[in-house]
């Protein structure tokens, strides 16, 4: 393997796996992916076992639901790789593993507000996805997605294919983006999602190799397609959504609500008539937390819900259990600033990096931290890449060569009026930036 040359952005397009362990900057880095995004207590012990046992003992909470365990040493490898096997999450092959991108309502069976628990769909598509050989040709990256709604709905996640639950028994199939932007193409069965997804899948392998540069997301296609393709295909599957529909999401948003309460609230789901489990949310900077830290909140919880806002769900949570995650440093309020800033691994979990970018944004965080208040996010980048978020961020920091380049309203690697700063000028700038900002200066 050529390693990679520091400070170059990474190729894009390629996805770590179990079965397709990605070396970076501290060995070896698993991504597991977990069905219906539920983790039993005992998974998530074992999990921070085989992380302190074999790994670095760092865990990451990945935008997409899934964990990752990093620093896994080469000769680490295979045992760590038959354990997780021996738990279920692991397929026959890389190809039927790397299909598995399904994101989930981390509050499925919990709340009483959704629309449908959405976790036996889930499970069911996942499982469908890593046997059905047809869609192993999809692009590394496709996703899908099953939202049940209600209090951890995922309207404003971002995937290739959506099937957001209506009502107890159909979903609303759409294409390519947010609830709000991605392309409605009708109303499917829950018992069929499987087959709509085999269908869709087929299809959008074959549509795209039809066009002289193929897309790899689903978004792309349909903005150059549409999506009549798609319906004519799925026609015996799919049924018209009625005129002028709108899906509603019902509930206030998980995330809105999380720590909402002062102290920090850890019943975040209204209770039905026969009593719902409590939950607790426990977030962590960066979605960076150790295999110590995972084990502590598996001790304290039956059952841990993988969610996609960098947080995990703990589910029936002890008493003791908000002590315990504060103690292990989780983040239980809305209102916790470290909440603004965003970072890829950088140069400590990251070969391509050269600078520390957590201890950049905490500095941040100390330095300019009531600033914070007036800023959706502050991102810092290990290079123009900005894995962490490749999008606009009101304050974007990138590395090159051990230095930062500052700009406001920026992405990763654009233009800037503040270049080759070091890390100390950089936190330095970045509050005289957020000092004029909330002045008007
Ligand atoms: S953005 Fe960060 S994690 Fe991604 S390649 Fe650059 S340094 Fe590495």
């Amino acid at each position: 393997m050529t390693p990679p040359v520091a400070n170059q952005p990474r190729r894009r397009g390629t996805c770590p796996g179990v079965l397709a362990p990605m070396r970076v900057g501290d060995g070896f880095l698993l991504r597991v992916r977990v069905p219906a995004d539920v983790l039993p207590a005992e998974h998530a012990r074992c999990i921070a076992e085989l992380g302190d046992r074999y790994g670095n003992g760092l865990i990451d909470l990945s935008h997409r639901g899934n964990l990752q365990l990093r620093g896994i040493p080469a000769d680490a490898l295979a045992p760590v790789t038959d354990a997780l096997r021996k738990m279920g999450y692991v397929s026959d092959d890389a190809a039927s593993e790397a299909v598995r991108n399904v994101l989930c309502t981390p509050t499925a069976g919990l709340d009483p507000t959704a629309a449908m628990d959405v976790r036996g769909v889930a499970r069911t598509l996942d499982a469908r996805l890593a046997t059905d050989t047809g869609l192993h040709r999809l692009p590394p990256k496709f996703g899908w997605l099953v939202c049940g709604g209600g209090i951890g709905h995922l309207a404003d996640s971002s995937t290739d294919v959506r099937f957001d639950a209506v009502d107890g028994k159909h979903f609303r199939v759409s294409l390519g983006g947010t609830l709000a932007k991605a392309a409605p193409l009708g109303l499917c069965r829950a018992e069929d999602v499987a087959d709509v997804a085999s269908a869709l899948g087929r299809a959008f392998v074959e549509l795209r190799a039809s066009l002289p540069e193929p897309p790899r997301r689903m978004a792309g296609l349909v903005a150059v397609i549409g999506t009549e393709p798609f319906a004519t295909r799925l026609s015996s599957l799919i049924s018209p959504l009625p005129p002028g529909e709108r899906i509603k999401v019902r509930g206030t948003h998980l995330m809105d609500l999380f720590g909402s309460a002062e102290p920090p609230h850890p019943n975040l789901l209204p209770r039905g008539e026969k009593g719902q489990a409590p939950t607790m949310v426990a977030a962590f900077p960066f979605g960076r937390l150790t295999c110590a830290t995972l084990a502590a909140l598996a001790s304290v919880c039956a059952e841990i819900r993988i969610t996609p806002w960098r947080a995990l769900l703990l589910v029936a949570p002890s008493s003791d259990a908000e002590g315990i995650a504060k103690a292990h440093g989780a983040i239980l309020s809305h209102t916790d600033r470290r909440l603004k800033l965003t970072a890829c691994s950088g140069a400590g979990g990251c070969d391509v990096g050269t600078t520390d970018t957590h201890a950049t944004a905490l500095a941040i965080a100390d330095r300019a931290g009531p600033l914070l208040d007036h800023v959706r996010m502050v991102h810092v980048s290990g290079c123009a890449k900005g894995c962490a978020h490749p999008a606009i961020a009101d304050v974007t920091l990138t590395a090159r060569d051990g230095v930062y380049d500052v700009a406001l309203n920026a992405k990763p690697g654009d233009d800037s009026p503040h270049t080759g700063l070091s890390p100390a000028d950089a936190v330095a700038r970045v509050a005289d930036l957020l000092t004029e900002e909330s002045t008007g200066a």
